[in-house]
């Protein structure tokens, strides 16, 4: 794998490799763009088969933060840190030390979670370093904000595609209980919808049956007959063979990069299901983090309810210019950071090649 290569074709900055011996600290931060603001992007920590899988995804991640940036009138870019899990002796050590990494960075990047990243990972990191942006002390759980933005953004694509004007009586599967996932469920009940929900996670299971949430088993459920395919799990679970087997009109979820390839975009088009893409409607956290970081704010009601226009912007743009949605997304994403770096006296846009796939 070329990585220079791969990160030219992407317009990324930089990609750091991190490597501490005696905590087992391996890690890649990848800074995608810093041109109008700081580098916004969390840390994920999880096993990769292979050292460039784990590049693969922060750079995919990266990039992906950077339209979310955009989309989400958040005045900065994208950046991502994946740890690999199986390497980590000492994990509070490892925390400190990609901590002492971050603060060497001086605030061109602003950290935050993401999928393994736990709350003693946070407190670890936060001893060394002052650019952690999501204040946990201060804002409400990350995955509460994205699931408040995501209701939004779905409530949006229903009216939209299904011309329902509530979720009320909408079947959503929610796949990936988590976090997010979680408390989409939760607001999605409350909110009147029925929910099938998925995961492997016992306790993540038995904390949504709980809330009413109807579960099946994680196999089964992109066979669900639902209105809603919501994806809140681990990134690529859309290809080939899960996309022939939605049964949703509607496809609009929350995990990072679900698509495995762009191409998948094109596929579920051809199915006839809408999908809304998730650096569209996951910026719920990223808002909350950001605008904290940047006024002292902890309240973003409107803004997260913007993420609805925004939905609706692109499902409009698509269906006018003959595009899918993701193509739609990443156009106007590109148009907005090509008037911010001109509005910055910035070069040209350095994202102009294909999508790192
Ligand atoms: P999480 O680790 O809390 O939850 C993920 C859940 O998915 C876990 O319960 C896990 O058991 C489950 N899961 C794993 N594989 C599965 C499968 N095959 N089928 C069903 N469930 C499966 O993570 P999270 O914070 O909820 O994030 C979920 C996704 O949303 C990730 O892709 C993340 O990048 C994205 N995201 C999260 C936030 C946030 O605020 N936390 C913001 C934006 C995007």
């Amino acid at each position: 794998m070329d990585y220079l290569e791969w990160m030219a074709r992407g317009g990324h900055e930089r990609l750091c490799a991190l490597q501490d011996g005696p905590s087992g600290l391996r890690a890649w931060l990848a800074i995608h763009d810093s041109s109008c603001g700081p580098a916004y992007g969390g840390i994920r920590i999880r096993r990769y088969r292979r050292e460039a899988e784990a590049v693969q995804d922060v750079l995919r991640l990266s990039r992906a933060m950077t339209f979310k940036c955009a989309l989400a009138d958040v005045p900065g870019g994208g950046a991502k840190t994946v740890v690999l899990a199986d390497h980590l002796n000492d994990r509070r050590r490892a925390m400190e030390r990609l901590g002492e990494f971050i603060e060497e960075l001086d605030g061109r990047y602003r950290c935050g979670p993401d999928v393994g990243f736990v709350e003693s990972d946070r407190l670890a990191l936060c001893s060394a370093t002052r650019w952690y942006a999501h204040r946990r002390e201060k804002l409400r759980p990350a995955g509460e904000a994205t699931a408040e933005g995501a209701e939004w953004g779905i409530r949006a694509a229903v009216q939209h595609v299904l011309g329902r004007d509530s979720l009320a009586g909408i079947t959503v599967a929610v796949q990936g209980l988590g976090s997010v996932g979680g408390a989409l469920a939760r607001r999605l009940l409350a909110a009147g919808a029925r929910v099938i929900g998925a995961d492997p996670d016992p306790e993540a299971c038995e904390a949504a049956r709980r809330a009413g949430v109807e579960l099946v088993d994680p196999g089964a459920i992109y066979d669900q007959e639902v209105d809603v395919f919501a994806p809140c799990a681990l990134g690529g679970t859309l290809h080939e063979v899960s996309v022939a087997r939605l049964r949703a009109r509607l496809v609009a979820g929350c995990a990072n990069n679900v698509l495995a390839r762009a191409e998948h975009a094109e596929l579920l088009h051809r199915r006839g299901a809408v999908f809304v893409p998730d650096f569209v409607l996951n910026a719920g956290a990223l808002i909350e983090g950001a605008g904290h970081d940047a006024t002292g704010r902890t309240e973003f009601g409107p803004e997260l309810r913007r993420i609805g226009d925004t939905v609706l912007r692109v499902l409009r743009r698509a269906e006018a210019g003959g595009t899918t949605p993701l193509q739609a997304a990443l156009e106007l994403a590109r148009e907005i950071l090509e008037s911010r770096r001109r509005a910055a006296g910035g070069a040209a846009p350095a994202d102009r090649a294909a999508p790192v796939d």
